[in-house]
């Protein structure tokens, strides 16, 4: 009898339907890592089934920048399930995909013209590699003219293009084999401080370029910050320079700021640091403030327009739920929210606060570096971090961090007080301690 109650009782919090059945991200079937049931959130907080409530340090994914439960975005989500919350973008289009489009455009860079709705982060770096393709074969006439370069650390997404981008080695490239397209990769930029520049470290680039240019028809990049592929700061000269080189052998220039958009660096998006602008970028993530998938992708007009003159005459994409009234909407209202606010000064107290609390970790044994940007505070360890381990550690302790590889780094919703905060990153050398 007791051991039916502990059962019961482990499978308020560990669901053994969901470990039976259910797949989640990146796990075995056979030895899956521990799953801990949610019931509810609410700003920085998440509530487990068995009444526990942890400070969330991941916003679920970069993307739940307002917090949960956010009063605004629920209405503005209410309010547009009144009217619809879906109708086909083919042929229709509607206010709140017009609405979107314009704020869009006021906070992206100056040169962006053209919006393209798609469903996910994913989706959104295939359409912005099919965009390069499109309009680098339309301008050169040139069938060869249809191969990617881009860094070693990078991640853009789990689809089949987006995942020939990602890092060879920590990303996903084994597994496939020679299934994947084969593309360019140059090593990722030093992370040194700003103040120092050092322009070796974009040769290797510029060799590549240089050596393919015929056969490429743009370089990807996630500006300022790698995300998932290796949680790297680099310096934004390697972006001048990457503008200069594109310009030089006339590849196109695309932006992956589908982690680094809607300030989560710092800036409203990651180019900013630089100065320098795409032709074409993608967003997403925290685009409905993590409400609904959807992401976009912007360009210029003059790919836009070459891809229109190209043979085929039109973008060659369209997903089901493009421009989705009910993602848009969300967006909307996420939008207002960044703009009614001093999001700059937000983010550069944030910013210090993580500073001041994550520096005593770099004197920790096992601690390689400690690196800040904006609202992201990541500790890299001498050795892979493990992971059930730590998360059972983090959860005893009122905390929800996630580490990837050797990174062990928090980025949490921009609402959180300073003593959550306090406490997410204090927790969080503990659990690495
Ligand atoms: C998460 C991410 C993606 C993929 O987005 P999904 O919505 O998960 O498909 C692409 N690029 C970057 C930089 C990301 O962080």
């Amino acid at each position: 009898m007791e051991k039916v109650n502990a059962n019961a009782c482990r499978d308020v919090l560990h669901d053994s339907f969901d470990r039976e059945h259910l797949w989640h991200p990146y796990t075995s079937t056979i030895d899956p890592l521990p799953t801990y049931k949610v019931t509810d959130c609410h700003g920085v907080r998440l509530r487990l089934a068995d009444g526990r409530e942890l400070i969330d340090g991941m916003s679920s994914w970069w993307c739940v920048i307002h917090g949960y439960n956010n009063e605004r975005l629920n209405r503005a989500a209410m309010e547009q399930m009144g009217r619809m919350s879906h109708v086909m973008f083919g042929g229709l289009t509607h206010e709140p995909a017009i609405e979107l489009g314009k704020m869009l455009l006021e906070v992206a860079p100056p040169s962006m013209h053209n919006i393209f709705y798609a469903d996910s982060g994913s989706v959104a770096v295939e359409v912005a590699m099919k965009m390069a393709v499109q309009a680098s074969i339309s301008k050169s006439g040139d069938h060869a003219k249809t191969n990617f370069v881009t860094i070693r650390s990078g991640y853009h997404g789990d689809t089949w293009n987006a995942m020939s981008v990602c890092d060879p080695v920590t990303g996903m490239h084994g597994a496939f084999g020679p299934a994947l397209p084969v593309r360019y990769f140059a090593p990722s930029p030093g992370i040194k401080p700003w103040e120092e520049w050092d322009r070796a470290d974009f040769e290797p680039l510029e060799a590549i370029v240089e050596a393919h240019h015929k056969e490429l028809a743009a370089l990807i990049l996630e500006p300022i910050v790698q995300g998932a592929g290796g949680m790297r700061i680099y310096h934004p000269q390697y972006l001048r320079e990457a503008r200069k080189l594109c310009d030089k052998y006339g590849i196109y220039l695309i932006f992956d700021e589908i982690a680094t958009g809607f300030w989560r660096t710092g800036k409203m998006f990651a180019w900013e640091h630089a100065g320098v602008e795409p032709d074409i970028m993608c967003v997403g993530k925290g685009l409905t403030g993590g409400y609904l998938t959807m992401s976009a992708v912007l360009t210029t007009a003059e790919v836009a327009d070459t891809i229109s003159r190209g043979e085929a005459g039109v973008m060659m994409h369209g997903p089901t739920f493009m421009a989705n009234p009910l993602a848009c909407a969300i967006a909307i209202e996420s939008l207002r929210m960044l703009n009614e606010q001093d999001m700059a000064s937000r983010l550069a107290h944030i910013e210090s606060e993580i500073r001041r609390h994550i520096a005593p970790a770099a004197s920790l044994p096992g601690v390689r570096e400690v690196r800040v940007i904006g609202s992201i505070g990541i500790i890299e360890m001498k050795e892979p971090v493990d992971t059930a381990e730590f998360q059972r550690k983090c959860t005893d302790r009122g905390i929800w961090v996630r580490p990837f590889g050797r990174n062990a780094y928090v980025m949490p919703p921009y609402i959180i007080s300073d003593d959550d905060l306090k406490y997410l990153i204090e927790q969080t050398i503990e659990c690495l301690r």
